[in-house]
């Protein structure tokens, strides 16, 4: 493991451009679960997919109903040290880009500016308009949900949904076509907690080896991806980010 941590601190601290591409491994130390791992999200919630959402208000106060209790849990998370270890980079220079799976706004909250983060599912603590795209805050929301409101609606009659990408929905064409161009230029690609099973999210370690990228993955358990990386560490996010971080401080 020193001998991976090492040369990894070394690339980052050699190479010009350094992408991240993190997926909901990266903050299940901030104390959001996942939702492949046991007692993930997947075993509590069944997801809704977005024709049941647009078609039936049952499936809209459901799809509500669980978002209103992950929010609950997201508002309380704070940045946790393998995205603060990412944001140290940034500030020493080091950070091309994050491309994220995530919808947590965890990045961001970690100091992060916006244009350095490629969000291909969205952001949670947006929501918009499926009909006249106007955008709220995901606080606003929840209050009128608290007092009764329990599928909200937009002032020009469109269904308000979380400005994420639910099973079924289109991709954000830009942010995809972004997250391609940046993985098929950059010198090093680090994929954290992902499982790199969700498509087009997981063709971008392959775009960024094509390329010639160096590929590392940092997960705790098994990827696609295990057998074609330069360096596989199978360990938490915030513990080894945070010691590649270190020794790129101290060399
Ligand atoms: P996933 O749930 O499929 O897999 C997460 C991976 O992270 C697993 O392989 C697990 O072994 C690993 N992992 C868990 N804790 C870790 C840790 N401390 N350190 C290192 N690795 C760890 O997640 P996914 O592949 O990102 O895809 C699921 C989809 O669900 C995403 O597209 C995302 O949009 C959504 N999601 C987002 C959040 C979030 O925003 N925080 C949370 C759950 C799900």
């Amino acid at each position: 493991m020193k001998h991976k941590i090492s040369l990894i601190s070394r690339k980052i601290a050699e190479c010009g451009k350094n992408v991240f591409f993190t997926g909901a491994g990266i903050s299940t130390e901030s104390g959001i679960p996942d939702y492949r791992s046991k007692g993930g999200l997947w075993d509590k919630f069944k997801p809704i997919y977005f024709d049941d959402f647009i078609s039936s208000k049952k499936a809209r106060i459901e799809y509500w109903k669980q978002k209103t209790e992950l929010y609950q849990d997201l508002i309380q998370a704070k940045p946790n040290p393998a995205h603060i270890a990412i944001a140290e980079l940034h500030k020493m220079g080091l950070l091309e880009a994050v491309i994220t799976q995530n919808i947590d706004g965890l990045h961001q909250e970690s100091g992060l500016p916006d244009q350095k983060v490629v969000e291909l599912h969205g952001n949670t603590r947006r929501v918009r308009c499926l009909s006249c795209n106007k955008l709220f805050s995901e606080d606003e929301v929840q209050q009128r949900i608290e007092s009764g409101d329990l599928a909200p609606e937009c002032q020009c009659g469109g269904y308000l949904k979380p400005d994420t990408i639910s099973f079924g929905q289109a991709m954000p064409v830009e942010a995809v076509e972004k997250a391609v161009e940046i993985s098929g230029n950059c010198d090093l690609f680090i994929v954290v907690g992902s499982t790199l099973i969700v498509h087009p999210a997981a063709q971008m370690p392959y775009y960024a080896k094509e390329n010639g990228a160096f590929l590392v993955v940092l997960n705790l358990s098994e990827t696609p991806c295990d057998k074609m990386c330069d360096v596989l560490i199978q360990g938490k996010a915030g513990e080894v980010l945070q010691r590649i971080l270190n020794e790129v401080v101290k060399p």
